[in-house]
């Protein structure tokens, strides 16, 4: 099994890295072998019934994964391909952007770009919006569609999606736009029990596959929203993408080894419980950041309640630099993400989704405590 031994390390510029379960970035994520070695299949035609059978296998998982009887729609793009998707099918006219970090800045950015009106709710760096703070802006200003990202990558806050939503259903005709990016798969997104009328997330990020592929879930009131805008564009039209999945086919030529990734990578969390076990395993990923930076007087930057289970952005000590602590890791083997943004330097971010393991944050967070010593 030669291809087993080489596929098992880790490609760098033509070397080999260090081997599966040192790789904490923030996304793209650690990806397990076994998952890798899929991806080495022959080609089938993207229009044959090979593609049509996998595309039907994996679709009551993804739902699974999802929490929704509705279909989940496989992009072969970035999330970011999907915020795009979210605005140009949901929003008619003016956006409630809630703005809390580089990615939910970015989709207040993607509303300015795609000719739509956007109104913004602000929050420093670190914070959350909180639902009442939600429900005054809107009283102030009608809108049609609320934007925000429910696990904020750059600042590892996690917000509370499902209160939004329950504020949104205050207003009339009003979607909520959700991007899950780091917190589906790795934290409870329950897509129908919230009423979310689009929520997204990426392949590189809780799910552990290779960057490539986005899933999005639309509620029928977005399709009907969607249905009546004219310029819904082409590729990420919402409708077309529907029309083909409910057939299982794709829109276009997918990344069909990364098909192939997902079919392995959806079997193995089954055998590892199904969703819930996914969750609590991040759960107690999230806890063990918490117990140490409370042991050894670490501090996160958003307040207690609002951590992301994905992600842990933490505050370099005084007299440090994040990029010498992320280099010291390096050096030791692990790799672990610099702050984003305005918060390059002062703190660092620990990206404990998708395959991870408490054990492996049990041998990284000592190596953290001597770098920020
Ligand atoms: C990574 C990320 C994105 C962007 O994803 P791409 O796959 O790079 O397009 C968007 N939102 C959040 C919260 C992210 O973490």
């Amino acid at each position: 099994m030669t291809s087993t031994a080489s596929l098992s390390t880790r490609a760098g510029g033509g070397g080999t890295g260090p081997a599966f379960g040192k790789f904490f970035l923030p996304g793209p994520t650690d990806v397990h072998p076994e998952v890798l070695e899929a991806m080495v299949r022959p080609m089938i035609g993207h229009r044959s019934s090979a593609m049509e059978k996998l595309l039907q296998g994996v679709a009551p998982k993804l739902g699974a994964l999802a929490r929704t009887s509705r279909p989940v729609l496989i992009g072969t793009n970035s999330a970011t391909g999907f915020m795009e998707m979210a605005v140009r099918n949901g929003v008619r006219r003016r956006a409630l952007s809630l703005v809390n970090g580089a990615f939910s800045e970015r989709f207040a950015g993607i509303v300015n770009a795609s000719g739509k009106e956007c109104i913004r709710l602000d929050v420093p760096l670190g914070s959350a919006v909180e639902p009442d703070m939600l429900r005054d802006a809107l009283r102030r200003t009608p809108v049609d569609a609320v934007t925000c990202v429910h696990s904020e990558t750059s600042t590892g806050v996690l917000q509370d999606v499902a209160a939004f939503a329950e504020v949104v259903k205050e207003f009339d005709d009003v979607l909520l736009l959700v991007d899950a990016v780091t917190s589906m798969a790795g934290s409870p997104v329950e897509t129908d029990r919230w009423n979310l009328d689009f929520v997204f997330t990426g392949s590189q990020k809780a799910l552990a596959l290779p960057p490539g592929l986005a899933f999005g879930v639309a509620s029928e009131r977005m399709v009907d929203r969607a249905k009546t805008l004219e310029e819904r564009g082409a590729y990420f039209d919402l409708i077309s993408f529907l029309a083909a999945m409910t057939k299982f086919q794709p829109t276009n030529t997918p990344a069909v080894s990364l098909l192939y990734a997902l079919e392995v990578q959806l079997a193995r969390i089954d055998r590892e419980g199904g969703i819930e076990a996914r969750w609590k395993r991040h759960d107690a990923m999230r806890r063990r950041v918490e117990a140490w930076s409370a042991e050894v007087g670490v501090k996160f930057l958003p307040r207690e309640g609002r951590h992301s289970w994905t992600v842990s952005c933490l505050r370099v000590p005084e007299g440090k630099h994040a990029k010498d602590v992320v280099a010291a890791l390096k050096q030791r083997g692990w790799t672990i993400g610099a702050g984003y943004g305005a918060l390059k330097d002062s703190t660092i971010r620990i990206g404990h989704m998708g395959d991870h393991t408490v054990e492996a944050l049990d041998e990284l967070l000592p190596l953290i405590g001597q770098a920020f010593a």
